[in-house]
């Protein structure tokens, strides 16, 4: 099946190591998987992609077009920059202060805009009750319509750039999980990826998981390790 795999830069890279990326992105070919590159906002402009494959995401959204917001970027910046998905409510947001009212709101920023959300869940820690992971779907798609395929990227936050990930059978049950959940609140299909210190040495085993796709944090920006994942990934 189809894979998609998300790159996210968070607030790394440059503009030179950003020209490499997309120069040697621009001439991948991929039979079977989709790539979204998520730079930061400053260096969209660096993201000339030349590869029906490839889309550009960004890493956030205001949550609000019409107010005087200093410092925010909206819907329509992002489609003049050729986005076509966000990243919403990332665990490194949710730390400084992002809560589910406001993911809710970005999220319907994005659908009012034609761009596609990739709604980041997760618990905290190893520990938790997994069904936080659950209310936080639910509280980001509230009122929201149902004539859309949601895009889950379940990132347990202990995993993030840790190195310690969750077992097939945790990552399987998860996914599980949230698909049967989506269903009963009317989402029939749905993407759920998974996200969480992926990397070269590991990637094959995650992918024989239930997942959709992947959302690549540290080892999108080591563009040869990326391409052979993709290119891995792509010949299962
Ligand atoms: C992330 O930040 O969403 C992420 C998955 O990071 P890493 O792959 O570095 O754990």
């Amino acid at each position: 099946m189809r894979k998609l795999i998300v790159a996210n830069y968070k607030m790394n890279g440059d503009k030179k190591l950003f020209k490499q990326i997309v120069k040697k992105i621009n001439k991948i070919k991929l039979r079977d998987t989709k790539v979204v590159l998520c730079p930061p906002f400053i260096y969209l402009n660096e993201f000339k992609i030349k590869n029906n494959i490839v889309s550009i995401g960004s890493q956030d959204i205001t949550n609000d077009e019409n107010s005087k917001s200093t410092g925010q970027i909206s819907a329509k910046m992002l489609l003049e920059h050729d986005v076509k998905y966000v990243i919403v409510g990332h665990s490194e947001r949710r730390k400084i202060g992002e809560n589910d009212k406001l993911i809710n709101q970005k999220i319907n920023v994005c659908l009012n805009n034609f761009l596609m959300p990739i709604i980041c869940v997760g618990e905290e820690k190893k520990t938790d009750k997994l069904d936080i992971v659950l209310s936080q779907i639910k509280n980001a798609l509230d009122s929201i319509n149902k004539n859309f395929v949601p895009i889950i990227a379940y990132e347990p936050v202990w995993s993030i750039g840790t190195g310690k990930l969750p077992s097939i059978n945790r990552i399987d049950k998860m996914i599980d999980m949230i698909k049967s959940f989506l269903k009963t609140i009317g989402y029939n299909e749905s993407l759920v990826l998974y996200g969480g210190s992926v990397g070269l040495d590991n990637y094959k085993e995650i992918i024989k998981s239930k997942i959709d796709g992947l959302l690549l944090g540290g080892v999108s920006l080591r563009i040869d390790k990326f391409i052979k994942i993709l290119k891995g990934i792509d010949n299962e």
